[in-house]
């Protein structure tokens, strides 16, 4: 191999890399309804603008070793890694689908839903607007956008419906939880909602599941969400042994079984015989 084979992906992961730098501001000012491009980058600390020098995703970090050039506050190590991220995110993508529009939107999604996991891990919430952004840019991304808007449909559909199903079945927990508590102690009763309604789920993993479908298919789907509950069985009994009451934010696993199920999709059908 020529050393100048190497500079579509090198370019894959330059891209990327610039994009994730771009991401660390949505992910930061996005959930507390800032503007995104007003002001510029700029030191939360002393507040002093950014050199361009200070801006170049991944080597500024480490030209700066991890601190502001002006006042020496300590950069946070989320920045350069969310653009290493990006950049294998791209380099990942375009290595699979070539250097395409395709392959574009579809990098482009994987990174919106990298944005939503660390935005739902720290504000346990997502912004609906990159999440519509991903579905659409993932129905677009495919040639058959007909076929790939009904696989979207089916899969947030069946979301949808899992999730009142759950939510039915933890709402009769919690109310024969509340019964049991009131027949020990009668004066409770004025303190417990006569019809509890839990909500499990969040809202917006209905959304991801339908981009899932835009890119997976319904087949693959299915495979990226056993492995996203397989990743998050091991994180959830954690959080219940160090007796954390909030809830585990599922994104994050989501876009991992997506991923994993993107990339290695076919083998993990063959190797369990459903091809
Ligand atoms: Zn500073």
């Amino acid at each position: 191999m020529e050393l100048y084979d190497l500079f579509p992906w090198f370019g894959a992961f330059l891209l990327g890399a610039v994009i994730g730098s771009f991401l660390n501001v949505l992910i930061l000012r996005l959930p507390q309804g800032q503007s995104v491009v007003y002001p510029s980058s700029h030191c939360p600390r002393c507040k002093q603008p950014l050199k361009w020098w200070h801006n170049i995703p991944i080597l500024s970090w480490l030209l700066l070793r991890g601190r502001c050039f002006y006042c020496k506050e300590p950069i946070s190590i989320q920045y350069p890694l969310i653009e290493l991220a990006t950049g294998l995110l791209f380099l990942l993508v375009i290595a699979k689908e070539g250097p395409t529009i395709k392959g574009l939107l579809i990098a482009l999604v994987f990174t919106l839903l990298l944005a939503l996991s660390l935005i739902d891990l720290r504000f346990k919430a997502v912004p609906d607007s990159l999440n519509l952004l991903a579905l659409t840019l993932a129905i677009l991304a495919q040639e058959d956008w007909l076929r790939a808007l009904h696989d979207a449909l089916v899969l947030a559909g069946a979301f949808a419906l899992l999730r009142f199903y759950v939510s039915y079945y933890v709402s009769k927990k919690e109310a024969l939880m509340i019964e049991r508590q009131i027949r020990r102690a009668p004066w409770l009763a004025d303190y417990y909602p006569k019809f509890p309604m839990v909500e499990a789920m969040g809202e917006g993993d209905i959304m991801v599941a339908g981009t899932m479908g835009a890119i997976l298919g319904i087949k693959l789907s299915i495979v990226a969400i056993f492995l996203a509950a397989l990743l998050a069985l091991p994180a959830s009994l954690l959080q219940r042994l160090l007796k954390e009451d909030r809830e585990l934010p599922f994104i994050p696993f989501l876009l991992a079984g997506f991923l994993l199920a993107y990339l290695f999709g076919q083998q993990i059908l063959a190797a369990i015989g459903l091809q």
